[in-house]
């Protein structure tokens, strides 16, 4: 079973994780050990370790204190067995896909996905003949009409970015485990604290903990959590080989950050949901995508698997140029990809993250208008976003 219980609130774990003692001092803080490699007592002890019979550390692309704190902590929280930490969300997501599957294999995906996953299984299906495609996974046959004997991975976003469409995890996970294919969900836009895909019967989570779980935008990081077996064959093979490990410094900077990872959460749900009904009420905003409004259409499925709305948003302006002219005029907002951090950030995807992408495939495959901002709702006080927002709105 992939998931333990514990009797300890989420808020108590995330300041007190339940795994041991890192420092020989008792340090109530555990500290940044910031060496490359770990000194054997003797030839023996050194050919222990190497063989797995004896534990301690070895080389820190293979393990460091540090790093194996926060791996812990990340794992307890999201209810798994074990976790690995990478230098990037995208080193997590590449060596989970990478360990999943061999050529001839499918991956099939939610109809929506983080630009980089999507680059990273065009590159495996050019050069390797692993195949992959999307499917709009709204009901159970739905994902039974595109899943395929091949397919060996079922990786999820939920919500969806940039269009914050849900896909029910409970149900993917029970029609993948049918066909032999295991799910991977990339849990980023709502951590452990609003959603937890393990509990519901997915098999690995992967994060980019450059965003909610550090928390400050001062880092990058990725995490994978799942089951023993397979994190300790990731970090035998894609870890070790490929090499995209985290710095002992950014994993300390994540534990610091999960320490306020539950108060942050809230205030960027409250923070969003005030913003999201002040764009609601804008005449210049032709719609506004937000799991915690009352006209979301996934409302049902929000309840059902997600403690919070989260603090991200789409909304719509009437065109290209109109997306542009709010990207010119915010202050309080600052105009940057990236989210999850505590200053308010806005991007427009037609112009930025999703440009390269053709205009028809955006709009018509993707549900991205050209109009479409997304915003990373901050820390400030909520009253300051809106009113920047609004004089923003303003120029239109
Ligand atoms: C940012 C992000 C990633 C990639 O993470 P990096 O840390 O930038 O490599 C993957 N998935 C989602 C949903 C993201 O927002």
């Amino acid at each position: 079973m992939n998931v333990k219980k514990d009797e300890k609130g989420f808020s108590t774990r995330c300041i007190q994780p339940n795994g041991e003692q890192v420092d020989a001092f008792g340090s109530l803080v555990p500290p940044i050990y910031m060496s490359s490699t770990f000194v054997f007592p003797s030839a023996e002890a050194g050919g222990a370790r190497f063989a797995g019979t004896e534990n301690g550390m070895i080389y820190s692309r293979l393990g460091n204190p540090t790093v194996e704190a926060l791996e812990r902590t990340v794992a307890e929280l999201e209810g798994g067995e074990a976790g690995v930490a990478f230098g990037s969300g995208m080193g997590a997501i590449s060596a989970v896909v990478l360990a999943m599957v061999e050529s001839g294999d499918h991956v099939l995906c939610s109809d929506g996905l983080y630009g980089c996953t999507f680059g990273f299984l065009t590159l495996l299906k050019r050069k390797f003949q692993v195949d992959f495609s999307l499917a709009e996974m709204v009901d159970e046959a739905a994902l039974r009409r595109a899943m395929r004997p091949q397919t060996k991975v079922v990786f999820v976003e939920s919500p969806i970015n940039p269009t914050m469409k849900l896909v029910d995890l409970e149900m993917v996970s029970r029609v993948a485990h049918e066909y032999g294919a295991q799910v991977v969900v990339d849990n980023t836009f709502l951590t452990p604290y609003l959603q937890r895909p393990l509990e519901l019967g997915c098999d690995v989570v992967v994060h980019s903990a450059t965003k909610y779980l550090g928390g400050h935008g001062d880092l990058l990081g990725g995490v994978a959590v799942g089951r023993t077996d397979f994190m300790e064959e990731m970090r035998m093979s894609t870890l070790k080989d490929l090499g995209a490990v985290m710095s002992p410094m950014d994993a300390w900077l994540i534990l610091r950050g999960l320490k306020t990872l539950p108060l942050r959460m809230e205030r960027h749900c409250a923070n969003a949901e005030r913003v999201a009904l002040f764009l609601q009420q804008h005449p210049k905003v032709n719609k506004v995508l937000f799991p915690g409004l009352d006209d979301f259409p996934q409302q049902e499925l929000a309840a059902k698997q997600m403690k919070g709305p989260g603090g991200m948003i789409s909304f719509e302006v009437e065109s290209l140029e109109a997306g542009g002219t709010v990207m010119n005029a915010v202050r309080v907002a600052k105009l940057a990809v990236s989210l999850g951090e505590t200053t308010t950030l806005i991007s427009h995807p037609a112009s930025m993250t999703h440009a390269v992408i053709p205009a028809e495939v955006r709009q018509q495959e993707m549900g991205i208008a050209d109009g479409l901002i997304r915003l990373s709702v901050g820390l400030e006080d909520a009253q300051d976003v809106i009113a920047d927002l609004e004089q923003a709105l303003g120029k239109l």
